[in-house]
């Protein structure tokens, strides 16, 4: 393509919210065959709700759900904004919510969070995080965790002073129209590949809703980054712990209403954080780089 052909692109690119930086970020994206999904904010809407509460124990909702955003509230996970904004919920009657404080807050990526409140010691995480803590995981936790990744909810257990208590079900429903996203980039003869830090219960659920066969869960950041070889990736992701990925793949798409971090990564920016866009990038640069060849 000539320069003036590459300006013309990029300049379609940004009228329709495709922020593309530079001639070889617009060139690299019409050779994309394979793409790798980040599931949450990206895939997913990336606003979790509580959708439902299982306690083990017989213990007041209310003051179990203190103890955990006392701890939670110390957490920027969008998993722990969910879980505090429940427990707001469970005292509507207050205006002001202050959380018992909580001493010696720990966060541990891609696992959960931990602190000590009212002398007790409460973590809040997936199964790996009570494992490594040396928390067994009582048979009806597991049960509930099953269940709920079947519905493609994200469970989270809770223990206090070593002893799993409840189990929170989260729910992070797709972005609509992702279904048919996947589907025209198959049709476009480009491979498919959903990557999460979430588990794999709950990653496989969400896959098959979307229509994508191939799945990473449980990943951490640098394996998020590691490539499929023979392919030429285009890797979508919004969060911090998609950066390296972003930077690693041979187009890395952030979603505008992504961390700046991200933002910052990419060779394209999704301005208007629609998923489609991924396609006009791809279609706009397929346009530049064929016609005028
Ligand atoms: P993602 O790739 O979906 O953004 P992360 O790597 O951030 O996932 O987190 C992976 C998993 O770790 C979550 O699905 C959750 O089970 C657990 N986790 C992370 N942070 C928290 C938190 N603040 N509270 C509870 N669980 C957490
Ligand atoms: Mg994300």
């Amino acid at each position: 393509a000539t320069p003036t052909a590459v300006m013309v692109g990029t300049g379609v690119g940004a009228s329709q919210g495709v922020l593309i930086k530079g001639g070889q970020a617009l060139e690299s994206a019409h050779k994309v065959n394979c793409i790798v999904f980040d599931k949450t904010g990206t895939l997913t809407i990336g606003k979790p709700i509580v959708v439902n509460t299982r306690l083990l124990k017989n213990m007041v909702l209310r003051n179990f759900y203190e103890l955990v955003a006392a701890t939670e509230v110390n957490s920027e996970h969008p998993l722990a904004k969910a879980i505090v904004e429940y427990a707001k919920k469970c005292r509507e009657d207050e205006e002001i919510h202050v959380w018992p404080e909580a001493q010696d807050f720990v966060s541990i990526t891609g696992h959960g969070v931990r602190a000590t409140v009212q002398n007790k010691e409460i973590i809040v995480g997936n199964k790996s995080l009570m494992l490594d803590s040396n928390i067994p995981i009582p048979i009806d936790a597991e049960e509930i965790l099953i269940e709920t990744e079947g519905m493609a909810q994200t469970g989270i257990l809770v223990s206090i002073d070593g002893e799993v208590v409840g189990v929170l079900a989260i729910s992070d429903p797709l972005k609509p129209g992702a279904q048919d996203v996947i589907s025209i980039l198959k049709s476009m003869n480009v491979r498919n590949i959903m990557v999460t830090g979430d588990n794999w219960g709950t990653a496989n659920s969400i896959a098959k809703e979307v229509g994508i066969e191939s799945v990473i869960a449980e990943a951490k950041p640098e394996q998020k980054a590691e490539k499929a070889s023979g392919l030429i990736v285009a890797m979508v992701g919004d969060g911090i712990n998609d950066s390296p990925a972003l930077v690693a793949a041979d187009v890395g798409m952030a979603i505008g209403a992504g961390t700046d971090i991200a933002i910052e990564a990419a060779d394209i920016v999704l301005m208007k954080s629609n998923l489609e866009d991924v396609i006009t990038a791809i279609d706009l640069s397929r346009k530049t780089f064929s016609r005028i060849r």
